[in-house]
């Protein structure tokens, strides 16, 4: 079989979570990731199943340039157990000054507030003023799975705090789909929730994540659900499981399947979808992170046709109804961080197996780690995975 070597790269042993020197090829038409561990042996994994479109994807950057965002657990409770779970510790808590120093450390504008389940913290509705007070300049977020905001009274607290936007799980609309990431069906604590979102006008992005025969057809509800909310929702975040955390085995689902999901769901071309990434990504330059403006897209397509302003607007209307229209065409003087849009983000999680160090490192979220590093996004989980294994591994104290 041709095997072509695309670069040498850092990876991590799937076994003991130690960084290694590795390879990765093109071979079959697929991206392959190829490493040796000195104590576990050699490793052999697919990095993604089309070569062509993982190439297309891959960033031209070769150091992270930006800080974007800085994920912070406030809260190591939980009121759901999922069965994909990428902070499963329980019982610990970093304290309220520990959070402060490291919202005051980070370079970071927007501080995401996350878990475990953040509302389950009392001290959020402080965290989020002391952000509003301390450092005007961030923005105070909430990733939240979203069942507290079920109360209206919650959630106004939150807002009157001085949440800036809420990241919000929703995996899907069908009892089965909240059954099987969840444990149970979530369907009317969710829906009460963003309405009260919608209700309070706080700035939402839809979370998706998507399992194999779980709701892959799913993606299209959710799609159109956050284009018909145009007046609150402004992306929404498609993601794929991995093996981090508590993720028992899955099939995978790589960045190409994720692409051609969104393709599927809305019509644009591959070639339209890469060349909306070209142009408006410039948060991230890193093979596991894409994002396009739908819009952006739209107005491209408009301008082969006969009467440009016409076909836009018809486009528009399809898609978010008369109410997304009438709310764009009447908005031309806001500025530009406070007009409609709507943007689909891709996350292609990797997994220990496939990892590309020098890729994620360049990523611009980072995730503090359960020893309070900041440390790039996916780096910081298999940290906190790694040291649980070694915990695992380490012999029980004698009893005194
Ligand atoms: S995935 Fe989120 S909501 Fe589910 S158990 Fe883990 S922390 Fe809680
Ligand atoms: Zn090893």
């Amino acid at each position: 079989m041709d095997r072509q070597l695309i670069k040498k790269t850092r990876s991590l042993c799937p076994a003991c979570l130690r960084e290694i020197d590795a390879e990765l090829y093109l071979a079959g038409g697929k991206a392959v990731i190829e490493k040796k561990c000195g104590e576990h042996g050699a490793f052999s994994e697919v990095a993604d199943t089309d070569a062509g479109l993982y190439l297309k994807c891959s960033s031209t950057k070769k150091n992270r340039t930006l800080h974007y965002g800085l994920v912070i657990p406030v809260s190591y409770a939980c009121d759901l157990s999922c069965r994909w779970c990428y902070l499963p510790e329980r019982g610990r808590e970093f304290t309220v000054d520990r959070i402060k120093g490291l919202i005051a450390a980070s370079p970071a504008r927007h501080i995401v507030f996350s878990g475990g389940e953040p509302c389950l913290r009392p001290e959020l509705p402080d965290l989020i003023k002391h952000v509003k007070s301390s450092h005007p300049e961030k923005r105070a977020v909430l990733l939240t799975n979203g069942l507290k905001l079920a109360s209206s009274s919650y959630a106004s607290l939150l807002k009157s705090s001085g949440l800036d936007y809420c990241i919000f799980s929703l995996n899907g609309f069908r009892p089965s789909t909240h059954a099987a990431f969840n444990g149970r069906d979530l369907s009317s604590e969710k829906l009460r929730a963003l309405g009260n979102l919608k209700k309070l006008k706080i700035p939402t992005i839809l979370s998706m994540t998507l399992a194999r025969g779980v709701n892959e057809d799913e993606f299209a509800d959710v799609l159109r659900f956050g284009l018909a909310n145009l007046d609150f929702i402004r992306q929404l975040r498609l993601r794929n499981v991995s093996d981090i955390g508590t993720y028992g085995p899955r099939e995978p689902i790589y960045m190409s399947d994720l692409l051609k999901t969104v393709s599927a769901a809305t019509g644009f071309s591959l070639d339209e979808i890469l060349r909306e990434n070209a142009v408006s990504n410039r948060r991230a330059g890193t093979a596991n992170y894409f994002v396009m403006n739908i819009f952006n897209i739209l107005k491209r397509r408009s301008r082969a046709a006969a009467h440009p302003r016409f076909s836009f607007w018809k486009d528009v209307y399809r898609r978010a109804g008369a109410s997304g229209a009438l709310r764009m065409a009447f908005e031309p003087d806001r500025q530009p961080e406070e007009r409609t849009t709507f943007e689909i983000e891709i996350f292609s999680w990797p997994t220990a197996g496939n990892i590309d160090l020098d890729e994620v490192r360049k990523f611009p979220i980072s995730h503090v780690t359960n020893g309070g590093e900041a440390l790039p996004f996916w780096e910081a989980l298999f940290r906190n995975d790694r040291d649980r294994k070694l915990a695992a591994m380490k012999p029980a104290a004698e009893p005194a």
